[in-house]
């Protein structure tokens, strides 16, 4: 599932590639990626605007329109967003095709089918998309301080990595990148919140804002059994860079005993059993 950093890959080159862009036609497919109104009400909010720029919250895509809405999008587990000449042949699981004006299509792909687009009004948010008003600061876009972060983390007392993936907390990790802050940092993922001193807590922190940061540098990470890919269809390279995830039987990097993965909460939870604590 894309995370904050596929999703800011993303933002970044829509934001540099489709501003200024004006929607000529919108043509839907299928009943699940546009499933909030009618498919109708969507098409009419979208055509004929001219897209201004792309913003991102958490995990969530904004387009934002001469309209003054949003086109949100939530890729979930499988979507991809592909810019594309509209003569170029599309994908198998393509559900939601965008024409511009000025040539080209942005495609909404996705085999799995929970991923989702829809427009709301900024003014609105509350009742047409209240999950963007619950959530919680984002690491990289609207950093607090490490002693505001320490504030959340004594105040919640939940286990590490369910803290760093719940939405209303922090907004955009999910299962990936909660492994890899924990390595970097030396927590276990079962730890108590509010059980870390001072100087773990501060440690978590820079953990969580650097191994964001790189990530978005190197354009995210894209999984053999994944389906992250840029607007252009190119695999990230985060992956390369991965301590834990998806490396259980390898050597630590930083002590060498061998990287562990177990079921947790339902989610498989990559970790070294001796650096981290
Ligand atoms: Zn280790």
């Amino acid at each position: 599932m894309p995370e904050l950093p596929e999703v800011e890959t993303i933002r970044h080159d829509l934001d540099r590639e489709i501003s200024g862009r004006k929607i000529k036609l919108v043509e839907v497919t299928g009943t699940r990626s546009v499933r909030r109104g009618t498919k109708k009400q969507f098409i009419e909010r979208l055509q004929g605007t001219k897209i201004t720029g792309a913003k991102r919250r958490g995990k969530f895509l904004l387009i934002t329109l001469d309209s003054k809405e949003w086109l949100v999008v939530h890729l979930r587990m499988s979507g991809q967003l592909l810019l594309a000449p509209a003569k170029e042949a599309k994908p198998k699981h393509t559900h939601v095709v965008i024409t511009f004006q000025q040539g080209g299509q942005m495609r909404f792909v996705d085999p799995r089918t929970f991923g989702e687009l829809f427009v709301v009004s900024p003014d609105s948010l509350a009742t047409e998309a209240p999950e963007l008003t619950e959530l919680g600061f984002d690491p990289v876009d609207d950093p607090i301080s490490w002693i505001k972060f320490g504030h959340l983390l004594l105040a919640k007392r939940m286990r590490l990595k369910e803290f760093l993936t719940d939405q209303s907390i922090v907004a955009g990790i999910g299962n990936i990148y909660s492994d890899e802050i924990l390595h970097a940092a030396g927590l276990r993922y079962d730890r108590t919140s509010d059980s870390l001193s001072p100087q773990e807590m501060r440690r978590l922190y820079r953990s969580m804002v650097e191994v964001l940061n790189e990530a978005i540098k190197a354009r995210g990470s894209s999984l053999a059994d994944e389906q992250y890919v840029d607007v252009h269809g190119k695999v990230g390279a985060f992956q390369e860079q991965h301590q834990v995830y998806a490396r259980e039987g390898l050597p630590c990097a930083r002590c060498r005993a061998t990287i562990e993965r177990t079921k947790w909460q339902g989610r498989s939870t990559f970790y070294c059993p001796q650096c981290q604590v």
